[in-house]
């Protein structure tokens, strides 16, 4: 997960469930760098789409 303001690395603001993410999670990541906030929803893994056009 890369910032899109400064390429930075994303780190998760929560840990993932016991379970693990699922599709439709939203998870919220910081990046170190910029301090910018990225709430994210996550995709289904089945979906090959990329969908990095975020
Ligand atoms: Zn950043």
């Amino acid at each position: 997960m890369t910032c899109v303001d400064c390429g930075g690395t994303l780190h998760p603001l929560s840990y993932p469930p016991e379970d693990g993410w699922e599709p439709g999670d939203v998870v919220a990541y910081r990046c170190p760098d910029c301090n910018e906030r990225f709430d994210i929803v996550l995709g289904d893994p089945d979906d090959t789409d990329d969908t990095d056009t975020y």
